[in-house]
């Protein structure tokens, strides 16, 4: 139905003011059609209220607003909320919005010192990681800039609301491997990052990929200034082809990576992030630490340890604490730079590794 008109949310600032004048408008009409899309969400052209009528007419018959919808939303103990949307073709992919307090969330009044939003990039995802269980759907179909850029957006609004404060930071590791998603990922980081919108500092932006290599040069040559987080999981080819089916292709396994990276490191200033889900018995031992601080010397970095959500119906187990500890300790000998994170928002399945949508399960 809307084949044959214009996504007016795929057109940039300069690009809606020439639609209006190409429509006997002023720019400045299409500057209004711009907030009222970005900045104020409208949904209908009935809601841009000071947009002339024969404007909003002429808009209606050759473009669409293109909206994601909200279908249910779930919150965790520890006060993660993860949202579930619905794209106009009616397929459905989540969004994650985390919130950090001084006191861990026992006191409802403080407003959080942080709001992460984890963004989805894709419905679904080809990568068919094996501890994953968005990689169990395969792919069925990307987002749009818009769309991700809408999801911050709610979650902004929703963060006011419930924590106080605004969103802090954006990280695409939800739903997707963003860097299939190029051009979208890129156009959306311009969108979160423009002083007229959301006006996010791209320091707080990160882009988290499973290593392609390829693109994480484009990425590199692209202006995006976002931070770049790759999904390791395991330090030597075999052990990483056994659970990450793009390994096992030359162009995106190790030595295709190291590469990628040290070309991205002569072209940023920024640290890269290795992140490093700990399983039990397979990527835990203090050989695959020795083999991790190897990788985490090709270029400046740091490693991000995370402790593993259990997915039902998968063979992967969280690794115990003192063996995570005994981990550490040997990162640190090693000169790495450790954190490590446990995720949060585990009993609504929103925490990495388990955003599966209603097609998944
Ligand atoms: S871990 Fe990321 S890249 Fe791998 S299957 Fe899951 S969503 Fe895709």
């Amino acid at each position: 139905m809307t084949e044959n008109l214009i996504d007016l949310k795929r057109l940039r600032a300069e690009e809606l003011e020439a639609l209006a004048l190409s429509l006997g408008e002023s720019a400045y009409r299409g500057r209004q059609l711009f907030d009222w899309l970005f900045r104020q969400g409208a949904t209908s052209f009935e809601q841009m209220g000071n947009l002339p009528i024969a404007f909003r007419e002429s808009l209606r018959r050759q473009s669409w607003i293109r909206t994601i919808s909200l279908t249910t939303r779930q919150a965790s103990r520890d006060r993660t909320e993860k949202s579930v949307y619905v794209l106009p073709s009616g397929k459905a992919f989540e969004t994650v919005i985390i919130p950090d307090f001084a006191d861990g969330g026992t006191s409802s009044n403080e407003p959080a010192r942080r709001v992460t939003v984890c963004v989805s990039s894709q419905v679904g995802c080809a990568m068919a990681c094996s501890f994953c269980a968005t990689g169990r759907m395969g792919f069925i179909e990307n987002l749009s800039a818009s769309d991700i850029y809408d999801q911050v957006f709610h979650a902004n609004a929703r963060s006011l609301e419930l924590f106080g404060r605004e969103v802090s930071n954006v990280v695409f590791m939800g739903m997707g491997e963003p860097l299939l998603n190029f051009d979208e990922v890129l156009r959306s980081v311009e969108l979160l990052t423009s002083p007229r919108l959301l006006n996010l500092s791209s320091r707080r932006i990160t882009i988290s990929t499973v290593g392609i290599a390829g693109r994480i040069r484009d990425l590199a040559d692209s202006k995006v200034q976002a931070n770049l987080a790759v999904s390791l999981h395991a330090p030597t080819d075999p052990k990483r082809s056994s659970i990450m089916p793009v390994n096992r292709k030359r162009r995106t396994d190790l030595s295709a990576l190291r590469e990628a990276l040290e070309y991205y490191a002569q072209h940023s200033e920024r640290l890269v992030t290795y992140e490093y889900c700990m399983f039990a018995g397979f990527n835990d031992s203090i050989d695959d630490a020795i083999n991790l601080a190897e990788v985490a010397r090709w270029v400046p970095s740091k490693v991000n340890l995370i402790m593993y959500n259990e997915v039902p119906g998968l063979d992967f187990r969280r690794t115990t604490e003192s063996t995570l500890n005994a981990f550490v300790r040997a990162l640190v000998d090693s000169g790495v730079t450790v954190t490590v994170r446990r995720s949060r928002g585990q009993d609504i399945a929103a925490a990495c590794g388990q955003l599966a949508g209603p097609q998944g399960n």
